[in-house]
């Protein structure tokens, strides 16, 4: 009789979980996918980039070449590619060998766990058996709050109310796909830093931009407070900068009123310390998100499916997929692996930290650091070639093609001069306005008022 095979039951559809089927199905390990809504692919009004991390491990799956004629190529070649968000779910779900293993429809609302074994169970009433679940589930992550609520059963006081609160939001986004327009050319991005506030516009293909505006909220909310916005409120912000110019004779009216679909959400960032729990592990949004001003959320989320199926092959019976590793075998397996996402995400994290704060300031310092942003013209570059160079790939899927070999990175050396340098720069630009404003002040209030 057949053995068992190893199952991995995989919460939610979207980048992080389809990607993960992908990785899955090349390493011969038996998956299914469980999907809250009725479609994989909806149109949220949402542009997607993929830096080069994310879209080698595409290639490496054979996906990136499917989806080539889609993008746009900018001074990285082929490796900076922007999207509609659901053409790239599309692919990733049609390119899938197997689509008989995604069910739709099916809520997951908890999940039970032992030594032996998982069951995840959905709205609709099914039960599915498995080894390992794994929560590709976004910001209100059902895998989360389960991992979570089996350790306090188990090892109260590992997850700790501090780890529990670090979902947070300062900005929010409202983010929409227009019709093009005259005067942006199809392969360029414009930045523009406003009051508080930072309108981004990134061409997708000759049909679409995409566009995302940035501002920054009355106050820091923490998780679950965080306010939800509708159209109204998208609306509310976008209607009063129709006049606002944002590149030589485009005004942010133009694209707002060939908008084709939009949205607005909260901008949440976070990166929580513990992934897994048990045979609970999370991926993805469910544990680590950032500000979408440095376009590596996507790229992340592939990354971590990437790496997150490179160790489970190797722990199960050297990639043949019939092995059942032990309980201990599998917690030392996702420590690993919880491990190296940390260590890989530091830096990621503090730049997009730093970055969105920068483009949405306001006040003094944003009209400097606005006149201040063409200069540095490689920081950008630089902090995207610093995230790129430590990448995951596949490690049992051979490279082909241009993955990473046409473009050469900088060294960890020139790098880390260059953004050290701009750092210092910023640092001092912000302790001398500190110290000059409040003296120039007095010394206008002396030449009015002379003693
Ligand atoms: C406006 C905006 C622009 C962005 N731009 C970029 C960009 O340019 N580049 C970039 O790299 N990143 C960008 N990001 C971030 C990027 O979209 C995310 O990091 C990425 O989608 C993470 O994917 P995920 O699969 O982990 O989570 P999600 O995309 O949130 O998917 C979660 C999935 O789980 C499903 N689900 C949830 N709960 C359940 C449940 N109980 N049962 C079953 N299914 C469930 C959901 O329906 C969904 O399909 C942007 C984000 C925003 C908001």
């Amino acid at each position: 009789m057949e053995k068992p095979r190893f199952k991995v039951i995989i919460i939610g559809a979207s980048i992080s979980g389809l990607t993960l089927a992908h990785c899955l199905d090349r390493a011969g390990i038996d998956y299914v996918v469980l999907e809250k809504h009725h479609d994989i692919h909806p149109q949220l009004g949402a542009g997607i980039c993929l830096l080069p991390n994310g879209v080698r491990i595409l290639e490496q799956l054979g996906i990136y070449t499917a989806m080539e004629s889609m993008f746009f190529t900018d001074r990285f070649g082929r490796s900076f590619s922007c999207l509609e968000r659901r053409d790239l779910l599309k692919k990733l779900y049609t390119e899938l060998r197997d689509k008989s293993r995604v069910h739709v429809a099916s809520k997951v609302v908890g999940i039970s766990t032992d030594e032996f074994g998982i069951s995840v169970e959905t709205e609709i009433g099914t039960v599915y058996h498995g080894n390992l679940a794994v929560g590709a589930d976004g910001v209100h992550s059902i895998a989360r709050s389960e991992m979570w609520r089996v350790a306090a059963i188990q090892e109260p006081g590992l997850i700790t109310d501090k780890e529990k609160s670090m979902i947070c939001a300062e900005f929010s986004g409202v983010f929409g796909v227009s019709n093009p327009i005259r005067g942006v050319k199809n392969w360029q991005s414009v930045t523009y830093y406003g009051e508080g506030l930072t309108i981004l516009v990134l061409p997708l293909r000759e049909n679409s931009v995409f566009w995302l505006v940035i501002s920054k909220l009355d106050r820091k909310y923490v998780y679950p407070n965080i306010p939800r916005f509708s159209r109204g409120d998208a609306r509310c912000i976008c209607e009063p900068l129709a006049s606002t110019s944002i590149w030589a004779d485009v005004k942010f009216g133009d694209l707002w009123e060939r908008r084709r679909a939009f949205n607005m959400s909260a901008l949440e960032e976070y990166m929580f310390e513990v992934w897994h729990y048990g045979r609970i592990v999370c991926i993805g949004d469910s544990v680590s998100k950032i500000a979408p001003n440095s376009a590596q959320g996507a790229s992340m989320a592939i990354e971590a499916a990437a790496g997150l199926s490179n160790m489970l092959r190797k722990l199960i019976n050297g990639g043949k997929g019939l092995g059942k590793p032990s309980y201990l075998e599998i917690n030392a397996m996702l420590h690993r692996f919880n491990r190296a996402q940390l260590q890989r995400l530091e830096d990621i994290h503090t730049d997009s930290h730093f970055l969105v704060r920068f483009q949405a300031s306001n006040g003094l310092l944003a009209r400097a650091y606005a006149c201040m942003a063409p200069y540095p013209r490689d920081f950008m570059t630089d902090g995207i070639v610093r995230a790129v160079t430590g990448a995951m790939i596949l490690d049992y899927i051979p490279l082909t093609g241009y993955s990473g070999k046409e473009w050469r990175p900088l060294t960890m050396g020139e790098t880390l001069v260059r953004a050290k340098t701009y750092y210092r720069f910023v640092r001092l630009l912000s302790v001398t306005s500190i110290i000059l404003v409040p003296v120039l002040l007095s010394w206008l209030v002396f030449l009015q008022f002379p003693i």
